[in-house]
């Protein structure tokens, strides 16, 4: 139904979390599925793991090759790998600014400058790229990470006018809290993991949070030939974080 089967996809940050469940995915519709990570030791067959920084212009170049020729082509690529930080203005350094930038936006720069020659020969050409909530919403302590993603959106609205007429598709997800090992981590530092846990799920519109199979499920749609005209979309998957008002008028 999606038409995925046979088509070719690298995934950065493919080996955890939200990037691990959208290559499973993807997989199991029938792409073949390279996972590009700083550590892609535990991804296994059918999954291709390789190692790559996006924060390194030439490992990133590298990587990316080699997928496509491993692969015998690229028709997918999706932007996924990003990292966090927690602060307001005053308590994120520049160096911590300028390393989250780096990574989360213009690591999505060099992934796909790298693809981009490769997708201009698919078909059915499609750029995914991992955004948040956070982008758009106002977080508190979310200075940094927020305007990360906020350049995400940006970016990936800008690509997608800039290759519409060369057939590739650009979109992005706004997951809402995901339970992935980043949150697993946040809140292991807590003082009483369980109860930050308990008050996290109160938080949410539906009790509890997002799962990384839900958000890789809205990257694989919009990844596919189904969603061969979306393009220049921003899809919240996010328990209704975004939409929905519920406190009382
Ligand atoms: P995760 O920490 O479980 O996985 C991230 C993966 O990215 C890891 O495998 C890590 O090795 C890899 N990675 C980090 N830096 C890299 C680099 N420089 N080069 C290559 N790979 C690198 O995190 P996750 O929760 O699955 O998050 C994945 C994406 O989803 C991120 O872009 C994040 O900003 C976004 N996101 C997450 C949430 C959430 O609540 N978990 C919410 C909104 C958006």
């Amino acid at each position: 139904m999606t038409g995925l089967s046979g088509l070719k996809a690298v995934i950065t940050g493919g080996a955890s979390g939200i990037g691990l469940a959208t290559a499973r995915a993807l997989a199991a519709q029938g792409a073949a599925v390279a996972v590009l990570d700083l550590d892609p030791g535990g991804v296994s067959e059918p999954l291709l793991g390789l190692r790559a920084d996006v924060s390194d212009d030439a490992s990133v170049r590298a990587a990316v090759e080699q997928a496509a020729a491993r692969l015998g082509g690229l028709d997918i690529l999706v932007n996924n790998a990003g990292i966090g930080a927690v602060g307001t203005i005053e308590d994120n350094p520049d160096e911590q600014w300028h390393r989250v930038l780096d990574v989360n936006v213009l690591g999505m720069v060099r992934t796909t400058r790298a693809a981009l020659p490769h997708l201009r020969r698919s078909a059915h050409a499609a750029v995914v790229n991992t955004c948040s909530i956070a982008a758009t919403a106002g977080l508190p302590q979310r200075a940094l990470y927020g305007a990360s993603k906020g350049a995400v959106l940006s970016l990936t609205l800008a690509m997608a006018a800039d290759h519409v007429r060369e057939g590739i598709r650009v979109n992005c997800v706004n997951p809402g809290t995901a339970d992935t090992p980043w949150v697993s981590r946040l809140l292991d530092a807590a003082d009483d993991p369980e109860a930050e846990r308990a008050a996290l799920n109160t938080r949410q519109p539906m009790g509890r949070l997002v799962t990384a199979d839900e958000v890789a499920a809205a990257i694989v749609y919009l990844a596919s030939p189904a969603a061969a005209s979306v393009t220049g979309t921003a899809l919240a998957v996010d328990g209704g974080m975004q939409g929905l008002r519920l406190r009382p008028v």
